[in-house]
């Protein structure tokens, strides 16, 4: 079996406390020593990579993406959706079940399980519906997705909208000790929403999404988490009322969390009216772009779709109280919510085009940026929101690097400037916002189990 040394980074594991420079052994798919005696370990035919000046950490995870294998591989598959993962410096990716047919019984986890094992470029963990086809009428088989290995449920794209019906399905996860993962969404109060409701969707004439429609069901979820006693964790929150209830819930002890995506805490509803009126108004609040900045500003014109996505952006209130939800822990996990669609289908008018964006490539930088850069987190705390939190909330045995531990390891270097290209994208899909962005802060080498499966140039010469 293998060995690979690498010598000399800067290790943070949030899940050991650790924070120092030192070298690390990876042996036979675990990590084998960390410190001192990894290089006196290391065998003579152990492949050696010196990672000075970089950070090395536990594997990344994202717990929401959406890989659309089966039945949509035009948007994506099993392999380009990892293998943009792994060029984000994830190790692990959790898939959403609203593929086609949808992931509500254990013939079509096995069906995903044994396609990611031969195509997947990093692991991939499954989430079942919690209903029949999504369809919010009649639960899914909880008991036999459990068995058959799914991490959690959820009828992500959708929201169950019978409040007895997800009581029993939290009853039901709760026997089966799995997480509950919830699309906080009123459909009543959403009805036909396109955009976050507020001063540009009445500017742009477009149907407004108000953050009510979130707000309602995540107090619901607190509720119910009271009520059941089970976890309910809510996806992708984007408003400022969400993250007061969650936290408000959470200091009562109940059993719920919260995730975040980049695009949530970065942009704002402005950008829907075009990059001017963002740059000049809720752009001044992103990192490398602040008041000041001289250089030239990415552009995009009014109406584009690759600013749509469900729950939509909002306004730069509710993108600082998911920064503070962020800061004081309240929101313990930062995802992609990676929902790759195909140009032909985002190539519409606003109304009819579909909900989502490719973010699987932009995560980190976006993170690294709004988070580490701008001073409002450490490194390790940063990181701890990629690895030991989404591990903890769905039970996987990943996000350490404790010796014995799986030997998934992100080596990333969160100061190198780059430009994203929706072009040199791995995603099949590239319905990016970030097309021409400056980032700063990105993977360079994605290691699942053992071996390199994605490294940046830079590192040709060393691997
Ligand atoms: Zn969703």
């Amino acid at each position: 079996m293998s060995s690979l040394l690498l010598s000399g980074g800067r290790v943070i594991d949030p899940s050991q406390d650790l924070d120092s420079s030192a070298d690390l052994l990876l042996r036979d798919g675990k990590v084998a020593a960390i410190g001192k005696e990894a290089s006196s370990k290391a065998p003579s035919d152990a492949k050696r990579v010196d990672v000075k000046g970089l950070v090395v950490c536990p594997g990344l995870i994202d717990l929401h993406v959406h890989l659309r294998e089966p039945g949509q591989s035009a948007k994506e598959t099993i392999a380009t959706g990892t293998a943009a993962a792994a060029r984000g410096g994830f190790t692990s990716v959790v898939c959403m079940p609203n593929t086609s047919p949808v992931i509500e019984n254990a013939g079509t986890v096995a069906l995903i399980r044994e396609k990611a094992v031969r195509e997947g470029v990093v692991n991939v963990f499954i989430t079942g519906a919690i209903t029949r086809d999504i369809a919010g009428e009649e639960l899914a088989p909880i008991g036999s997705l459990k068995q058959a290995g799914v991490v959690a449920i959820t009828d992500d794209g959708h929201c169950v909208q019978n409040n007895e019906l997800m009581r029993r399905a939290l009853e039901y996860a709760k026997m089966f000790d799995l997480p509950v993962m919830d699309h906080c969404q009123d459909y009543a109060l959403v009805s036909d929403g396109v955009m976050h409701e507020g001063y540009w969707s009445t500017i742009l004439g477009l149907r407004g999404w108000p953050s009510a429609g979130e707000d309602m069901i995540v107090a619901r979820n607190i509720v119910l988490a009271e009520l059941t006693g089970a976890h309910v964790h809510c996806q992708h929150l984007s408003s400022a009322g969400s993250v007061e209830l969650l936290r408000a819930a959470r200091k009562r002890g109940l059993p719920i969390s919260g995730e975040a995506c980049p695009h949530h805490f970065t942009l704002t509803d402005a950008a829907v009216s075009g990059s001017e009126s963002f740059w000049q108004q809720d752009g001044r609040g992103v990192f490398g772009y602040q008041k000041g900045f001289s250089g030239t500003h990415p552009a995009w014109p009014n109406y584009d779709t690759n600013l749509k996505m469900n729950p939509p952006l909002r306004s730069a209130r509710d993108r600082q109280a998911i920064i503070e939800g962020l800061v004081d822990g309240t929101i313990e996990v930062i995802c992609s919510d990676h929902a790759p669609h195909s140009d032909y289908e985002k190539d519409v008018e606003f109304d009819y085009a579909p909900f989502g964006i490719t973010g699987l490539e932009t995560e980190l930088s976006l993170s690294l940026m709004q988070l580490y850069h701008a001073g409002r987190l450490p490194l390790p705390a940063l990181i701890a929101k990629f690895t030991t939190a989404p591990a903890r909330i769905l039970r996987l045995a990943k996000g350490s690097l404790r010796v014995g531990s799986d030997a998934d390891v992100t080596v990333l270097d969160p100061d190198r400037p780059w430009v994203f290209r929706r072009d040199e994208s791995a995603s099949k899909s590239k319905n990016s916002p970030f097309d021409g962005w400056s980032l700063k802060g990105k993977a360079m080498a994605t290691i699942v189990a053992g071996n390199i499966v994605w490294h940046d140039t830079c590192l040709s010469g060393k691997v």
